[in-house]
């Protein structure tokens, strides 16, 4: 019989997938001991069983739960809705990975009418178990019954204003029955009818709830943004409630054992005392650092310290910590490994390898490499931000540096990003409504909340900067407007916010170039050790092959040649050479080119030294250089001194049905192959220069695109061969160069050992490789594909992520088949995938030689490359 509910002595931190990671952590911190108050787990499974049954709870997952219950009443002594001593359960989702903020909570669920005297009796307290009440009803009814927050918000602030309070923990004994009236009235008004007495079948309701909120919108986008499959489902907590609310030696808190911005190995977090749960993660109250909680209850302050470090030491990794504090008693109410930005993630993995806790493959396997994107990116350059003029300073939630106008909801930034416009999403304190602004802003700025507040931890997660609880803003959300020290600033406005120091400037800072250095240098040589897989770059330019080499690129996998046909100075005379009636002309053109061409190469060719650079031969269709408007076509004519009609003629005879699938990549040169000569001569001749100059040893790999037959490649290489023997001939110098082919059209892939005759090396061009097996137009599909996600036909975008079972299928076969002609053939990719690290773990797998990606993609995709080995390793023990 399948078991549903686990109680926490029956689990361990092993069974993430059936208890989620906060149940198993639970039982986990249950059995090494730790105080954690009592509880059971309701699995995914029952989740997922849940889902399968339209939503409905099977009678056997109901009575697991309810003699989970009992025997919870019997080891508290407590009673669901006894009037004496009553037990009061929270009832928490707990996902497989951690989603913080994006599922509900309630908590106190079995106060009604009745135990609330209970609760009174046993505390002493009737303020306290009145205020739960209200709590109780509160969030009962948001995650339960989808009643809007705000109309129980509005009820508590005309209550708080009948008596001028400021604090919620000011409302007398009267004022929170008289609330208590009023929100069950509220609840009776919405749903039709009273608010559930009956603890048992509130527990039932909010389990489900927990189960619903797992496809609410927000949990959906954080598990698209993040890659959880939405199969896993959520597991949920019940746990008997301890109370941070009960006076003066009560309180609640969340620690980091390590800071998660930066790594440094100290405690760090925030407590609030007299307070419940969620107000310290909600940002209500300003919370006090975890440090002054030596002076408030030293004894506690020094168990808790312990405690952390023996969680620490026993998950060998840094650890984000919930607690509580009842009456003086310490209680742990959750442990997980701590959500961390880039630089902290290097940080700690690099010190805990240096303390000896993990080995350099687990610090490898620490840092997501499409985390160190955060580290990747531009700061501000030092010079302007000297200029610039700080208008405040708020917490440095999550570094980074942004720049962008302001915007003051979700909404409007979302508008503005889609509109090309980089935005600042400025809120009071941000709610997990606001998750699509946060995602599509460039950085965060909130008025209120500390660093363990939502706008933090997500920001953080997300990678992207953050300025939290900066106090001295006064934000009008609804006139969207803020002031600062008597400055207002209006929608639309520029500001820059530094997410490494928590400084806000007005107006725009310019950026500067990251670099790799200290830890993240280290991390990176532990990985180049470990990898296997070589990483080159796709760069068209010295500029971008610097950037590339700095970053650690071991050669050029793919200069796309035709994106320096576009520049202003030779547009011209590309243009001229189409346009051209016969080869003469044509040939007149392009001996005009040839220079330009020649120089590029040089450029290039001694920015890579020794390193391979494979160099494309042109590929798009010739109509793409081409204008196309009757304006542009006259001034054209002007220019080159053509007939108007006669070139409007050509530009129509361009133009073609399907250019993706036209006359482009290799076929131009089965026409033109004056075309492919000339590169040909350029690298050659290029080379040839740069070994004279600086005596490098240049290495081109001339490579063809699109082909399909073998005979296309036969009669392009010949003619490569023919026209690089004549330069070397000419100029008496030998040059190695190789000659091979993209695999991008799926008969390449499937015809590989008659295409490996011809060629030396393989590049797999997985864009149009992708397009063509899919028949998924790359510059089209974006329209339909969200939908496809949304309807999860895909997990990922192929064109991000390699569709393994048939794209995958195709390289597999083009790889045996080439290697069945050639032993030593070459292999690499150079499509987009090149720096997607799950591709990258496939290519791995293949056996490729290098994966090429863009020059800032390189230090993900050697993270990437090394992980690759590190898991590959694990599975074949
Ligand atoms: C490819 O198709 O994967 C490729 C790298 O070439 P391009 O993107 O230039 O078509
Ligand atoms: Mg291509």
């Amino acid at each position: 019989m399948v078991k549903y509910v686990y109680a926490f002595e029956e689990g361990n931190k092993e069974m993430k997938t059936l208890l989620g990671g906060k149940g198993a952590n639970l039982a986990e911190m249950t059995r090494i001991g730790l105080p954690v108050p009592l509880g059971f787990t309701v699995t995914t499974e029952a989740c997922n069983k849940y889902y399968e049954d339209s939503k409905e709870m099977r009678q056997e997952i109901i009575d697991e739960i309810f003699i989970n219950l009992q025997e919870l009443e019997h080891k508290t002594q407590k009673y669901f809705g006894d009037i004496k001593n009553p037990l009061l359960v929270s009832v928490r989702s707990g996902a497989v990975f951690s989603m913080p903020g994006m599922m509900d909570t309630i908590l106190n669920l079995g106060l009604n009418d009745e135990s609330v005297e209970g609760l009174a009796k046993v505390t002493g307290n009737e303020r306290f178990a009145y205020d739960s009440y209200r709590r109780f009803i509160q969030m009962f009814s948001d995650v339960v019954l989808d009643i809007s927050k705000y109309k129980f918000d509005h009820i508590l602030e005309v209550e708080k204003g009948k008596s001028n309070l400021e604090f919620d923990t000011e409302l007398t004994l009267d004022s929170l029955i008289n609330i208590i009236k009023q929100y069950k009235e509220l609840v009776k008004k919405e749903t039709r009818k009273s608010f559930p007495q009956d603890p048992k079948e509130q527990l039932l309701m909010a389990i489900e709830a927990v189960f619903d909120s797992w496809n609410n919108p927000r949990a959906t986008i954080y598990r698209q943004l993040n890659d959880i499959p939405s199969h896993l489902g959520t597991a949920v907590n019940v746990q008997s409630m301890v109370f941070g609310n009960m006076g003066h030696t009560s309180g609640t808190g969340v620690a980091f054992t390590r800071n998660p911005a930066t790594g440094e190995k100290k405690l760090f977090g925030e407590f609030l005392m007299n307070a419940q749960g969620e107000d310290v993660v909600a940002g209500i109250r300003t919370p006090q650092t975890i440090e002054h909680l030596k002076d408030v209850m030293p004894e506690v302050y020094e168990q808790f310290n312990n405690l952390a470090e023996l969680l620490e030491k026993h998950y060998k990794d840094m650890q984000d910590i919930e607690f509580t504090i009842e009456r003086g008693s310490l209680y742990l109410l959750q442990t997980r490994n701590g959500k961390r930005t880039a630089a902290a993630a290097i940080n700690t993995a690099v010190e805990m390898v240096q303390e000896g806790i993990i080995n350099k493959e687990t610090a490898i396997m620490r840092i997501e490499p499409m985390q160190l994107d955060q580290l990747l990116h531009p700061t501000f350059d030092e010079k302007s931000l000297k200029q610039a003029g700080k208008i405040t300073q708020g917490l440095p939630a999550s570094p980074g540096a942004a720049t962008g106008r302001i915007y003051f909801n979700a909404e409007d930034v979302v508008k503005a990003s889609k509109e090309n416009e980089k935005a600042i999403l400025v809120r009071l304190e941000t709610s997990p409504e606001d998750i699509e602004g946060m995602v599509a802003a460039q950085g965060i700025l909130t008025a209120r909340g500390g660093m363990t507040s939502h706008a933090a931890v997500v920001a953080r997660g997300m990678g992207k900067c953050c300025v939290a609880g900066c106090g001295e803003l006064r934000v009008n959300e609804k006139n969207k407007t803020f002031k600062v020290n008597d400055k207002v600033f209006k929608e639309g406005e520029y500001i820059s916010l530094d997410g490494n120091t928590g400084n806000v400037y007005e107006g725009r800072i310019s950026t500067s170039e990251p670099a790799l250095s200290g830890n993240f240098a280290e991390l990176m040589k532990w990985a180049d050790e470990i990898r296997s897989l070589k990483v080159r770059t796709n760069a068209d330019t010295p500029g971008d092959a610097e950037v590339a080499v700095k970053f650690g690129a071991e050669g050029i996998g793919l200069c796309r040649t035709e994106h320096m046909f576009f520049d202003e100075e030779r547009i011209q005379v590309v243009r001229q050479m189409i346009v051209s009636k016969n080869i003469e002309e044509r040939m007149i053109a392009l001996n005009k080119l040839l220079p330009f061409q020649m120089q590029d190469f040089v450029g290039l060719f001694k920015a890579m030294g020794d390193r391979p650079v494979t160099i494309r031969l042109l590929d798009p269709p010739l109509h793409e250089f081409l204008p196309h408007s009757d304006d542009d076509i006259k001034i054209l004519a002007e220019q080159i001194n053509a007939e108007y009609q006669g070139l409007k003629e050509v530009v129509e005879e361009l133009k073609e049905f399907n250019p993706m699938l036209g006359h482009r990549g290799c076929r131009l040169a089965i026409t033109y192959p004056e075309i492919y000569e000339m590169q040909v001569k350029a690298i050659i001749k290029a080379a040839i220069e740069v070994k004279n100059q600086t005596n490098i040893a240049v290495k081109p790999e001339i490579m063809v695109p699109l082909v399909g037959h073998e005979k296309e490649l036969q009669v392009i290489r010949k003619l490569i061969i023919d026209t690089a023997t004549i330069v070397m001939e000419e100029s008496k110098t030998e040059i190695e160069y190789l000659v091979g082919t993209m695999i991008e059209v799926p008969r390449a892939a499937l015809t590989a050992n008659q295409i490996a005759k011809h060629a030396e090396f393989f590049s797999f061009g997985t864009n149009d490789l992708t397009q063509m097996t899919f028949a998924f137009s790359r510059d089209d599909s974006g329209k339909f594909i969200g939908e496809y996600r949304r309807k999860e036909i895909f997990e990922k975008d192929p064109f991000e992520r390699i569709d393994q079972a048939g794209v995958g299928k195709l390289m597999e076969i083009a790889v045996d088949l080439g290697k069945q002609t050639r032993a030593n053939l070459k292999l690499g990719i150079c499509g987009e995938h090149g720096g997607e690290p799950d591709s990258i773990y496939f290519c791995h797998k293949l056996g490729l030689d290098y994966v090429s990606c863009s020059p800032y993609r390189v230090p993900i995709a050697r993270l990437a490359a090394a992980r690759a080995a590190v898991i590959n390793k694990d599975q074949s023990k």
